[in-house]
């Protein structure tokens, strides 16, 4: 019978892919082939999200370039002024396919993005870290959402690649050490100024000891103005940190639209 052939010709491929160890089977976001875990031991990729030839033609920073921190970029240090953060580590200009992504991320609850920015930006950080040593990170943390934010959404996209990036890293993670305590609107169209009026007493340190903290990596999905890690790093500042690092998968600055 013509079903019996169809059970039979799919207990074959399953079959002939298990013994072959593939156990789990995947499309590339981008381009729609299949990807399989047997890539994790050829070492090509640990994720099944793209495969090998998108993910070597994402746009991703080249770290070597601007010596393993992006504030060397002349365009980027100019549109982040008046920053507290003494270095930024990101992916990608907001540009397609991250932007999307981080849509996807943030309203449409694609949480297996978070483990894939994870592993591209602690590959990203190895490489900064050979061009240009980072020293050791105490603690990671990621920008909080306001308590009312978080009831709507559900989850903080910050917090969910800040968690997993530090997985990474082997260093301890901490998602309550500061605290938002105002509700502050949309800051989309606002200016550097305006932002960081708006953002001011914003931040409070909620739970923790920040005495023995010399580096601190601060963890977001985008970065604007920079208003808001600049503010949370000044309070950080303030509470004895030594150093602020600030993580995004994406900068988005009207003059960054392409990689180095
Ligand atoms: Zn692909």
């Amino acid at each position: 019978m013509e079903w019996q052939s169809a059970v039979n010709q799919w207990r074959s491929i399953v079959l002939t892919l298990w013994q072959r160890g593939i156990t789990h089977l995947a499309c590339c976001d981008l381009c729609s082939v299949t990807v399989s875990d047997n890539m994790k031991a050829s070492g090509n990729a640990k994720q099944l999200l793209v495969c090998s030839i998108c993910l070597d033609e994402l746009p991703i920073f080249n770290c070597k370039a601007i010596q393993g921190d992006l504030l060397h970029w002349p365009a980027i240090d100019k549109g982040l002024p008046q920053r507290h953060f003494a270095r930024l580590l990101s992916l990608a200009p907001y540009t397609p396919p991250f932007d999307t992504w981080l849509k996807q991320l943030k309203y449409q609850g694609r949480f297996e993005l978070a483990p894939f920015f994870a592993e591209l930006l602690f590959k990203q950080w190895q490489i900064a870290n050979e061009v240009h040593p980072y020293e050791q990170v105490d603690l990671v943390i990621s920008v909080p959402v306001h308590i009312r934010k978080w009831q709507t959404r559900g989850y903080n996209q910050a917090h969910l690649i800040a968690c997993q990036f530090a997985k990474k890293l082997q260093v301890p993670y901490q998602s309550d050490l500061i605290k938002r305590v105002k509700q502050v609107d949309s800051q989309v169209g606002k200016t550097g100024a305006e932002r960081r009026k708006a953002l001011r007493n914003n931040f409070i340190l909620n739970n923790g000891n920040t005495a023995k903290l010399k580096h601190v990596a601060l963890v977001d999905d985008v970065v604007t103005t920079g208003s808001t890690a600049s503010e949370i790093s000044k309070l950080l500042l303030s509470l004895g940190v030594h150093t602020v690092t600030l993580v995004t998968v994406c900068i988005s600055l009207p003059t960054i639209k392409k990689c180095p």
